[in-house]
Parts: C-alpha cells; structure tokens; sequence
C-alpha cells in the first residue's frame, strides 16, 4: 500500500507538488497556515487537516515545503511529537546548511528518519511533475523517499549524509548567480564595443563562454527566444529567491571561512536588485542593472 504523506506549505511549490502525489496514488493530508491554500490544494484530492499535528499523526511520510530555516525548525518543534516514531521527514525548502543539519538532528533525536530534500526546476517545474531533487541524508532514508521524490520530479541526486542536498543547491546556484552577472557585463561591453548580441551570442554559445545563463536564460532579448528576457524579464527564476539561494551560499561561505569573493559580490549585488525587481522579475534582469549603471543603451 502507498505510503500516507503529510504535506506541510501548500504554497506555489508545495501544492502543485503535494497533487502529483494525489495523482500518483497516495493519500496526502495537508495543511497550511494560509486557509486558502488549503482550499485550493484540497480541489486537487489533498485531505485538508486542522492543524500540522493532526495532520502528521497517522502518516508513514512527512514533506515539509516552506519559506526558510526557522519556519522549518519552529514546526519541527510541533511535528516531531505528533508523529510515530520511525516516520520519514523529507524537508524539500531551500534553507541554511546549518539549519538543515539542525532538523536531521533535531528529527533523528526524536527517533524519525530524515532527508533534506531540496528542489530545483521552480513552479513550472512542481506542476508537472519534472523538478530534481538534490538529497542529504542516509542510504535507506533516500530510498524510501524515491517512490515519492519520483512521483514529484524527474531526478534525485544523493548527494550525501545531513544538509548536503541544501549544500549541492546553494554551490549550484552560487554558480548561476555568479555566470548570470558574468554574462550580462559581457553582453553589455559589447554593446558599449558595437558588437551586436547575436554575433556575442553566436560566439560564446560554442566557445568556452558556453553556460546555461548564455545559452539557455540568455538575458537580452533575441538569441534565445524562450529566455525571459524575450517577455519583459517575466520569470523564470524571481530575482528574490536568486538573492535568497546567494544569502544562504554567502552565509555557508563565511562560516566555513571560504574566500569565495565572486560568491558573496554576487549575494550582494542579487540582494540590491531584488529589493527593487522582487519576485515579479526574472533574474536574469539583472542586465539592465548593469546597463543603467553604466550609462549605456540596450
Ligand atoms: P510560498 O511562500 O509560496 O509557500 C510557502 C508556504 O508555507 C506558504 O503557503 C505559507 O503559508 C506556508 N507556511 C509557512 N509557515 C507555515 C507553518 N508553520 N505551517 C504551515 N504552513 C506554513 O513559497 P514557495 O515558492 O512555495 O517556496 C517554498 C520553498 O521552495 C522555499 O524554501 C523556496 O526557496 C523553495 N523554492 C522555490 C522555488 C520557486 O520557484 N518558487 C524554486 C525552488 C525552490
């Protein structure tokens, strides 16, 4: 029999995610503190729950989808009462490695199995059921969480013991964040050099300038036309969880004493525009930043 789900953060990821287990055949009882939510993902079969506890009480698995660090660890304090020993708590948010590492611990001292679970591949991504996990945690904790990461997503990486699937996301998109702001000076020197972003676009793409945020999120408008930069920089990826991803990769690379100056630069040049861009933007608008403050024309 199909394993009962609590699912905790019925929101723009967790809802789509917590219906594709619906439809893979699971009961899912879910809860959010926004009764909307709730509303919404009960049209989609979700058992709506009173609370987070009721809603834990008798499940075999328990998918938590919220915010940051603390909400995860503030429930934790609910959850792991509520629950019967022994079931799987699988923490799909992006969060600190730190935080993450203290819900394994927090969990395990409770006598539950754990995962951190985090996703990429966005809302888009949640609804049809084609995000990838990146997982921390133990051998036999990722393979009874597979049947369930497969009915959400299209990949699960393990990638090691406690926090390291927080740590696999926050190192991949200190990269992105890092090769997006590359780009975009790049596509904008070209402009002040009068070399038009096709021919930019045409070299790098299949030189060694090659990268998804070149060849994929192109951020001017032409070369790609799937790239937000073609629809007014609609995301995609909102500037705001790009600034949130750097935080936390800026937060992992002071504690551990890594001289990672690209990395934080771009944490804090992300944190700026995002103030001003928030979620209502792709992050690869970034560019136009990098234009107005250079004086330059698009
Ligand atoms: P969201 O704000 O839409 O959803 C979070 C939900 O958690 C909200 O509905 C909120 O009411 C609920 N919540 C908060 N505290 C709660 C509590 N104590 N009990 C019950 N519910 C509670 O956020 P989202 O876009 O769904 O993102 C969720 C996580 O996924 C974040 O960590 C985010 O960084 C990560 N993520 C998001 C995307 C994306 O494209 N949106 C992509 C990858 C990863």
């Amino acid at each position: 029999m199909s394993p009962a789900v609590a699912f905790i953060g019925l929101g723009h990821m967790g809802a789509p995610m917590a219906a594709n287990l619906v439809k893979a055949g699971h009961r899912v009882r879910g809860h959010d503190l926004v009764p909307e939510a709730v509303d919404s993902a009960a049209r989609a079969g979700v058992e709506p729950a009173p609370s987070a506890a009721a809603a834990v009480a008798d499940a075999d698995a328990v998918i938590t989808m919220l915010p940051a660090g603390r909400h995860v660890l503030d429930l934790y304090d609910t959850l792991l009462p509520a629950a019967r020993p022994g079931t799987l708590f699988i923490d799909c948010s992006t969060i600190d490695v730190a935080d993450a590492r203290a819900a394994h611990d927090r969990a395990a001292a409770a006598g539950m199995r754990t995962l951190d679970a985090p996703v990429s591949g966005g809302v888009v991504g949640a609804e049809a059921a084609t995000l990838t996990f990146m997982a921390g945690g133990g051998e036999t904790a990722f393979a009874e969480a597979l049947p369930l990461l497969e009915a959400m997503g299209k990949k699960a990486v393990h990638c090691g013991g406690a926090g390291a699937g927080q740590a696999a996301k926050i190192c991949n998109n200190m990269i992105l964040g890092v090769s997006m702001i590359a780009v975009s000076e790049a596509f904008v020197l070209a402009e002040s050099l009068g070399l038009s972003h096709q021919a930019l676009y045409d070299v790098a793409s299949t030189a060694s300038g090659q990268c998804w945020a070149l060849s994929v999120n192109c951020p001017v408008p032409g070369p790609v036309p799937t790239s937000p930069a073609n629809r007014d920089y609609r995301p995609g990826f909102a500037a705001s969880l790009m600034a949130k991803d750097l935080g936390l990769a800026a937060n992992a690379a002071r504690a551990g004493g890594v001289h990672a100056e690209l990395g934080l630069r771009a944490a804090e040049l992300y944190s700026a525009y995002a103030e001003r861009a928030g979620a209502t933007e792709d992050f690869s608008g970034i560019v136009r930043t990098i234009r107005d403050q250079s004086g330059a024309e698009g």
